[in-house]
């Protein structure tokens, strides 16, 4: 029999990585994980955790507007962009040693090093120039955004990567894309007091999601002032005498701004990652190619989470994390399950949802009722915000299944995760109108909503 160093090698420290190396490790398999950067991977060091961290940050000049229709005189108050990077990264670093010590503790090898294969059971260990061997090796190197270097003067822009440690904090911002976070960081900055512009090549922001989504959140960020030009792209961007960016659009014309971002779709880790080398077949866009059981082209070699772009999301990584220890090391096959996967906008007003748009579902089924509710919510009444929540259920009419839950408003993502059981479990619309109201609330009316505001019929809206 074949002796190797290691049972299992797993190539990044992120969500996908680090769980997997925690739970093998923890059944006594002998694993190391190598990660170049920092352990948490882009989900803790610049992705989901400081982002809700700056998005909270960014909801108190509103917080205090508010305040006074409650009867609150709220004194001077001013933002310190330094003290909230710094704080920040108090917290990640935090969160960066918890990852390390959950390693350490069930036993895992922590080495700080890129790590890249070089043939079936082989990794050299970029640092020292060292091979070792494991039986299994897992890739869970993650994604980064995608650069698009084929726009002149993309060097002079930032990505999401950069947005959490700027130097200097910027006075104007243009941020090109319409997915999650271009629309969240246009938030967050405007929250902050940045003069803020998206440019989204579309007709509507956030093409995945369900047009009244779409629609609402686009008018209630405009409401707020957030420039959003639809239907252009960026043509150049330059460097002016004073160190601002001139940029040319398509359609709007030119605009100077202190920084512009780039937020156009994150691609996967797999460059010089030796994937040739040890027969893994990437597919057109760089992703590594899995079967149901997130194993390779490669025997022996594995990979799950960004990587894989399947589905680009933490918790998605950590399920495909928990599949493969399942399969691999306790002799139970399971696939992850990619169905029905809520999700979160951290905008503002937030969009929570949980399966199919009304678009999808119009598509899908001959006939569905759609309840939709339109309305302030109570907070609203007092501090004098006109914005809306809206709240949205798509139902199967053949069967009543509820096959899609949307909710535009405050604590929409939180909502997004209970609603997403009831969906997983086949709720039917009977099983949500037999629910007692949470009352005053706002998620209420997701329970409340007793006849449908419309049908569509073969996708097409009727009475
Ligand atoms: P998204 O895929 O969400 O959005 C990319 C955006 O860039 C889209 O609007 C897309 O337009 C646009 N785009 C792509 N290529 C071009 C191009 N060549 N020119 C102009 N526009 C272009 O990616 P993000 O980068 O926002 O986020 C990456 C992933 O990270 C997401 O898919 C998500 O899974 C995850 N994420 C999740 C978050 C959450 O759960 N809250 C938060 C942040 C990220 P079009 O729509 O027309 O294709």
């Amino acid at each position: 029999m074949t002796s190797f160093d290691y049972d299992l090698f797993v190539i990044g420290g992120g969500s996908g990585g680090v769980r997997s190396g925690r739970l093998a490790a923890g059944m006594g398999k002998k694993v190391a994980i190598a990660e170049e950067f920092r352990y948490g991977g882009t989900c803790v060091i610049r992705g989901c955790v400081p982002k809700k961290l700056y998005v909270y940050a960014s909801q108190f000049a509103e917080h205090f507007e508010d305040a006074a229709g409650f009867g609150w005189t709220v004194g001077e108050h001013h933002f310190d962009w330094s003290k909230l990077v710094a704080a920040k990264e108090r917290e990640i670093t935090r969160l960066e040693g918890l990852y390390r010590k959950g390693l350490e503790n069930a036993g895992a090898e922590i080495l700080q090093t890129r790590a890249e294969l070089v043939g079936p059971n082989s990794i050299k260990l970029v640092n020292t120039g060292k091979t070792v061997t494991a039986e299994r090796i897992l890739i869970a190197t993650g994604g980064h955004p995608t650069p698009h270097s084929a726009l002149p003067g993309h060097d002079l822009c930032i990505s999401s990567n950069e947005a959490f440690d700027l130097p200097e904090f910027p006075k104007s911002i243009l941020i090109a894309g319409g997915g999650y976070i271009a629309v969240e960081f246009a938030n967050i900055f405007h929250g902050l007091g940045v003069e803020t512009t998206l440019i989204y090549r579309g007709k509507e922001i956030l093409s995945r999601f369900d047009q009244d989504m779409r629609r609402g959140l686009h008018a209630a960020m405009e409401q707020k002032g957030i420039r959003i030009l639809c239907g252009d792209v960026l043509q150049s961007i330059k460097q002016a005498d004073d160190g601002r960016r001139v940029v040319e659009t398509l359609n709007h014309g030119g605009l100077t701004v202190d920084q512009v971002m780039l937020a156009l779709g994150r691609v996967p880790n797999t460059k010089g990652l030796g994937l040739e080398t040890a027969g893994v077949n990437t597919n057109d866009k760089g992703a590594i190619v899995v079967d149901a059981f997130s194993r390779t082209s490669a025997p022996g070699i594995y990979a799950l989470g960004d990587v894989t772009d399947r589905i680009q999301l933490t918790p998605v990584a950590i399920h495909e994390a928990m599949c493969f220890i399942e399969t691999e090391y306790k002799h139970n096959p399971v696939s992850p399950d990619h169905d029905l996967i809520a999700t979160a906008v951290f905008s503002q007003p937030e969009i929570g949802t949980v399966g199919m748009s009304e678009e999808q579902a119009g598509r899908a089924f001959a006939e569905l009722e759609v309840y939709r509710a339109e309305f302030r919510p109570i907070k609203a009444t007092l501090s004098g915000r006109t914005e809306k929540t809206i709240m949205k259920l798509i139902v199967n009419a053949a069967d009543r299944k509820v096959v899609g839950a949307h909710i535009l408003g405050h604590e929409a993502g939180e909502m997004a995760q209970l609603i997403g059981i009831t969906l997983k479990a086949g709720c039917t619309k009977d099983d949500f109108d037999r629910t007692m109201a949470v009352h005053p609330t706002a998620a209420e009316e997701l329970v409340t909503m007793y006849t449908p505001s419309y049908r569509v019929k073969d996708g097409q809206k009727v009475a």
